[in-house]
């Protein structure tokens, strides 16, 4: 699947067609593959209100002998935003952001910074020419020069003057002014950081790359460098694409968020829209503990084992839908258990994992499959108990197309494909 090249500025504004959506004209289920290219998922493009290109990728590919490391990635990042992109160990996350420095060559597509071509259609910027600053997971300091030395490092071609204030503006910026004779070795490591940050910083870079920038911190300090870091990236206003493995990070700190697998761009879109409306299974999974609730659309609602959904809370549940089969997406969260009698339950507990503030169970349902519940630490469930389990989310849900209805009403082999969006104008910006 190619990535949505598109931001996704408004959760409820323009409109999508059913031509935009995949959706079949003449009634059929649609089918997820018959998806329009290059907006696959119905949202428009931004306009030019919204801000310029910083950064393009264009269909780059780039192989290790059959690996494909970056498949057929596209791509816009918009001027002062910043792009998480995120996926599993070995998805291609590192590559694309070295492709991008300039670090590899792709083997295929165009790579533009700032409106230039930097890779491809016959051209290679090498990377000390592009107009990128790298900030690399272990910091990279010079351990012989002083924070201010470390952050003026790639200023030597400025007047001494404007040099050394860039260096002070720098330093402001990080917080680092009383800092500024320390040697990294005298630093903390959240420190460290903002030295190497405002290093990367102090060229005025078109786009700064950041390399699991927060992997080498520990749990406490990578959650408050993350706030830092995002709050100086957006008082430099610069253009920043981050790459992480951390879910958590991603969706805290990006403006958009991209969710890589395989080479490949899953899905590209705001944080809150890639957790609450992902496209395909691997996103829904990858993002968040997710279940899948089967169920059959009948007319006004989706029943399931566990209860029906009203299918105005089914999100772009269209009426070609009818009588089809779906997977609800489900989160912890949306789900809760109740001790019941055994004739009146749904399953029963098979796992609880205490958490802290809350505790996951496990319900194996009677009707086959498991789905997970959050609840309260104060609420306790015996594991083995008769449960009945009811929604109780207080947002639309998600789903994906389970079946479709043949034309004798009999249902075709499972789907394994991602939600069309809804025809009603929420997803376009
Ligand atoms: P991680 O989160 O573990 O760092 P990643 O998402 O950054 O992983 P990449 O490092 O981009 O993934 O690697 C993508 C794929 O390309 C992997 O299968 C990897 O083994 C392969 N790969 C990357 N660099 C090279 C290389 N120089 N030579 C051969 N294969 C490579």
């Amino acid at each position: 699947m190619s990535g949505d090249d598109s931001r996704d500025p408004e959760p409820d504004g323009g409109t999508a067609t059913a031509a935009d959506t995949g959706a079949g004209a003449d009634g059929d289920v649609p089918d997820p593959a018959d998806r329009t290219e290059p907006y696959p998922h119905g949202w428009a493009r931004p306009s030019a209100a919204e801000g310029e290109v910083a950064l393009s990728l264009s269909g780059v590919t780039k192989r290790f002998g059959a690996t494909p490391a970056a498949e057929d990635l596209s791509l816009s990042v918009y001027e002062g935003e910043l792009l998480t992109v995120v996926g599993p160990s070995g998805c291609g996350k590192t590559t694309t952001l070295r492709l991008i420095a300039g670090l590899e060559r792709p083997d295929a597509g165009i790579v533009r910074v700032g409106g230039e071509v930097v890779a491809g259609d016959g051209g290679f910027v090498p990377a000390e020419e592009r107009d990128v600053g790298v900030v690399f997971q272990e910091f990279a300091l010079f351990p012989h020069m002083t924070t201010a030395e470390n952050v003026g490092f790639g200023l030597d071609d400025r007047p001494q003057a404007e040099r050394e204030r860039r260096v002070e503006e720098l330093l402001d910026l990080v917080g680092l002014s009383a800092e500024r004779d320390a040697y990294p070795d005298e630093l903390s490591g959240g420190q460290q950081q903002r030295v190497a940050l405002a290093r990367s910083l102090a060229p005025e870079p078109e786009v700064l790359l950041l390399d699991e920038p927060f992997a080498n911190l520990d749990v406490d300090l990578r959650e408050r460098m993350r706030e830092e870091v995002r709050a100086i990236l957006r008082e430099a206003g610069v253009t920043a694409v981050s790459v992480t493995h951390d879910q958590e990070e991603a969706l805290s700190i990006g403006d958009r968020v991209a969710v890589m697998h395989d080479g490949g761009l899953e899905q590209v879109g705001r944080p809150e829209r890639v957790f609450q409306h992902p496209e395909s299974r691997f996103v829904a999974g990858f993002l968040g503990h997710a279940s899948f609730v089967p169920g059959s659309v009948t007319g006004e609602a989706v029943e399931t084992a566990i209860g029906g959904v009203s299918a105005d809370r089914v999100y772009g549940l269209g009426p070609e839908y009818e009588w089809s089969t779906v997977d609800l997406l489900v989160r912890p969260d949306d789900l809760a258990a109740r001790p019941a009698p055994e004739g009146d339950a749904d399953g029963r507990v098979v796992g609880r994992q205490f958490l802290g503030a809350t505790v996951k169970y496990r319900v194996e349902l009677d009707d086959d499959g498991v789905v997970e519940c959050a609840h309260n630490h104060t609420e306790h469930i015996e594991r083995g108990a008769p449960v009945s389990v009811d929604f109780v989310a207080d947002h639309d849900l998600a789903w994906f197309p389970r079946s479709r209805p043949g034309a004798d009403g009999g249902d075709s082999p499972a789907v394994d494909g991602a939600r069309p969006e809804r025809d009603d104008g929420h997803d376009a910006g």
